[in-house]
């Protein structure tokens, strides 16, 4: 019984050495921050920021666009950047 015990506390000082091991190593890295909802430009495909991009609303559905032009080119003709 004794011994059983001391094998479990060798295997969980090794979890918990290897998980610190694991924790350090892997420590967030200032790339949060990128992490900002991105959308695609329904015009372009280009990827732009949630806050930047300017949106227009179509059959119930969200568009993002990157510029004025592409918004107004959408706005003009919005089912030829839907069909793909
Ligand atoms: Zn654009």
């Amino acid at each position: 019984m004794k011994l059983g015990w001391y094998r479990i506390l060798l295997i969980l000082m090794l979890f918990a050495s290897s998980c610190a091991f694991g924790c350090a190593s892997s420590t967030p890295q200032p790339t949060a921050k990128w992490k900002e909802a991105t959308v695609k430009c329904a015009a372009t495909g280009e990827e732009i920021g949630e806050k930047d991009a300017l949106k227009s609303e179509y059959k119930g559905q969200i568009y993002y666009f990157c510029c004025e032009s592409c918004k107004v080119a959408f706005d003009k003709d919005p089912e030829r950047f839907i069909k793909r």
